[in-house]
């Protein structure tokens, strides 16, 4: 298998326990919801680890001491609509972050992807791009996106999925080798309805109850 140089499989046992309750079919709503938003900050811990800090002197209840402080800006873009569920959780981590909306569609027969909305923040050279999409097909949703957003030169962009599929993997490695990608796992394959295998269905249909 060709390896994939841009992919973090990101390693915790917290984060396989609930990608198992994620997966199972049997997993209703609240304990789906529940998983989910376990699963995505403990994800979201790995792309912000080299984020810059600055000192910062302060008085502690005992004496003068020097602290840290974050600098970097962060701007979390969700792929909508399965992006949104990783944002409640990435803001509890970073309630700072800015957030932009990219509303895209993708055509269930061909998979490729047609934009509805979009309203981003100004992305500079000091921003942090973070694109989340929780599962991560055949990367056709972020390719547009990341078409959009490299040629902007952010200081760095990753993207974080749950599970992702060789396919949009190397599509994305491809295109854009300096894009980091974080998941869970690395599933099989992907059906010919373009869902993931084994994967956990419609992600979206699954945290929002619209199956
Ligand atoms: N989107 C999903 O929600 N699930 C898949 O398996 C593929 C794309």
């Amino acid at each position: 298998m060709q390896i994939m140089h841009n992919l973090h499989i990101v390693q915790h046992p917290l984060i396989k326990d609930s990608l198992t309750h994620l997966r199972n079919r049997k997993t209703a709503i609240q304990k789906f919801r529940h998983h989910s938003d376990k699963i995505c900050q403990l994800l979201f811990m790995e792309p912000i680890r080299d984020l810059e800090l600055k000192n910062v002197r302060l008085e502690t209840p005992l004496c003068k001491t020097v602290g840290s402080k974050l600098i970097d800006e962060v701007i979390i873009v969700p792929v909508l609509r399965s992006g949104l569920v990783m944002l409640f959780g990435a803001l509890h981590l970073l309630p700072k972050s800015k957030v932009g909306f990219v509303g895209l569609e993708r055509d269930e027969k061909t998979a490729i992807a047609s934009q509805y909305y979009w309203k981003l923040p100004p992305i500079t050279k000091n921003s942090i791009v973070i694109v989340t999409d929780p599962m991560l097909a055949t990367g056709g949703s972020l390719l547009y996106l990341l078409r959009q957003i490299v040629p902007k030169r952010p200081k760095c962009i990753h993207v974080v999925c749950v599970v992702a599929a060789p396919e949009g993997v190397k599509a994305i490695e491809k295109e854009f080798p300096d894009v980091e990608i974080y998941a869970a796992a690395i599933d099989e394959r992907l059906n010919d309805k373009k869902y993931i295998v084994p994967g956990l269905g419609d992600y979206g249909d699954r945290y929002f109850g619209t199956e």
